[in-house]
């Protein structure tokens, strides 16, 4: 069984995949084609935001934000504690400080009640200025924004959303990408929407900020390729990854964020009274870049995973380390009574396969294993 079946979504897709592909490849348009332009157009429209602009991968992504918002040394960025690493690298890669905030254990999301705590302690001690909020809508779930936009508000931040594996995702009918004050995604080939190497995107309304990333993502440029007038990256999404993206973005919107829900469904059904589900809360839908259980213990957990393993089912765990262990951020170290439940969360996590072709016998098979595994 594959975790995330990448081979089979393409037998599926192969025609218009392939046809896309082979007209890059006969246009030999592989940089700014016009595919790009095409797809930014999709993804702005889908999202319902005034501006996408492509670029390398969802990291570049999340930099560029912040350097449109010229974020660096004595700046405070509030990121959630339970993330993949890049939410936070981003921060002390443009010299600001990332402070860690703790996340709910059922939805896994940021804490809004810890933000808020955290923000207030910063303002106490006056050695950094609060100036962004990275909201990351994890595992497909988007974050609490009504509540996070009140915090921003009351604080005077800007709101990041880091939506790298929220593409997809709702609340209450409002897609997920467009809650931010600028919001991001990445097309790694795993996430919700992958494609067939590194990808990114960046989303906006707000017209100045739009340029301002368009420009960085090219070298700093200005009217033309050859003027520059700031100092920006290469960050450039290929010809061919849109066109990879624009075949498989039907298939994302006509039904495969409704498949994972129903595979979703199915997991909760067979496994909420044995295990930890993971909970989706009113009102907001899930794209399901992550199907994540919980055992009672770190022994339990482990011991699962290697029993699916010895069965031929692969699963993953994220995230094994908070992000203030992490040695890279050594330097930031966020105190241990509040970031407790990241801490527990990292030894009891499993996350099952999960994809849009998952068959339910597939599913029967994870379930009934972990049924058989955890018996009394
Ligand atoms: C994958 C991911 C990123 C980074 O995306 P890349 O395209 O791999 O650079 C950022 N944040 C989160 C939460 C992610 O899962």
């Amino acid at each position: 069984m594959e975790f995330r079946d990448l081979k089979k979504q393409y037998r599926v897709l192969k025609k218009e995949i392939d046809a896309g592909m082979q007209e890059v490849i006969e246009n030999t348009n592989f940089i700014s084609g016009k595919q790009v332009t095409e797809l930014e157009e999709k993804l702005a429209s889908y999202v319902g935001t005034k501006h996408c602009i492509s670029c390398a991968n969802g990291t570049d992504a999340l930099t560029l934000a912040l350097m449109a918002w010229d974020i660096g040394p004595g700046d405070a960025v509030f990121v959630p504690d339970f993330t993949f690493f890049s939410s936070g690298e981003v921060i002390s890669f443009e010299g600001a400080t990332p402070i860690f905030v703790d996340v709910r254990e059922d939805t896994f999301n940021m804490d809004t009640v810890k933000l808020r705590k955290a923000i207030k302690k910063v303002v106490e001690e006056k050695k950094y200025t609060p100036k962004v909020i990275i909201a990351v809508d994890l595992f497909g779930q988007p974050a609490e924004y009504a509540e996070i936009r009140k915090i921003a508000d009351e604080f005077q931040m800007y709101i990041l959303e880091d939506g790298a594996q929220g593409f997809g995702g709702e609340i209450n009918g409002r897609k997920a990408c467009s809650f931010g004050d600028i919001s991001t995604t990445s097309f790694f080939p795993a996430k919700p929407l992958g494609c067939y190497g590194d990808g990114g995107a960046v989303f906006t309304d707000n017209d100045e900020w739009a340029a301002l990333i368009g420009s960085f993502r090219i070298h700093g440029k200005g009217s033309f390729k050859y003027d520059n007038v700031r100092i920006g990256m290469n960050s450039r999404l290929d010809t061919l990854q849109a066109a990879i993206l624009l075949a498989k973005m039907k298939a994302f919107t006509d039904y495969e964020i409704d498949k994972v829900n129903d595979v979703a469904k199915k997991y909760t059904e067979e496994l909420q009274e044995i295990v930890k589900t993971p909970v989706v809360l009113e009102g907001f839908l899930s794209s399901w870049a992550q199907y994540t259980i919980q055992l009672e213990s770190k022994d339990k957990r482990n011991g699962l995973q290697a029993y699916l393993k010895e069965h031929g089912i692969p699963s993953m765990i994220y995230y094994p380390k908070p992000m203030h262990k992490q040695e890279a951020f050594a330097p930031y170290c966020g105190e241990e009574e509040e970031l407790a439940v990241t801490t527990k969360l990292c030894e009891r996590v499993l996350a099952l396969p999960m994809h849009p072709y998952m068959e339910d016998e597939q599913i029967h098979q994870v379930t009934g294993l972990i049924k058989e595994y955890l018996k009394p």
